[in-house]
């Protein structure tokens, strides 16, 4: 998989405003935030898109939305309620292709999306 800008923060070569971070995952706020609070959780693996997750990655795949859940409940807006998202290529507006989950918080959020 091609190296991204996400790739450089998890070595540090780019700065990022880290918000959580263990073995598997990293967790930054987003340099673009669309909400209050826009957090970005990412696993350390390199997968470009939810397409490329296997069987072999369903744990992680669970850990990265515990993750964003603990977060949520730490900083004390989970009861409140707030947004998780997978973008997944063109159609689904990916633009890094390190997979992430969006954690948008902090405002009523719409439905149906854009
Ligand atoms: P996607 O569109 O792929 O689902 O989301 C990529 C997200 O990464 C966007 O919300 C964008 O603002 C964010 N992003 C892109 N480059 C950087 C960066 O260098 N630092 C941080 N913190 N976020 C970034």
């Amino acid at each position: 998989m091609a190296d991204t800008i996400f790739d450089k923060i998890i070595r540090r070569e780019i700065p990022a405003d880290i918000v959580y971070e263990d073995e598997e995952l990293l967790a930054f706020r987003d340099v673009n935030p669309q909400a209050p609070v826009h957090v970005l959780f990412i696993p350390k693996k390199p997968i470009a898109t939810l397409n490329d997750a296997t069987a072999e990655d369903a744990a992680l795949l669970g850990r990265l939305l515990l993750a964003a859940a603990d977060y949520a409940r730490r900083e004390g807006f989970a009861d409140q309620g707030y947004r998780t998202v997978v973008n997944c290529n063109e159609y689904g507006g990916q633009t890094v292709f390190h997979l992430h989950l969006h954690l948008l918080a902090g405002r009523h959020m719409h439905w149906p999306p854009g």
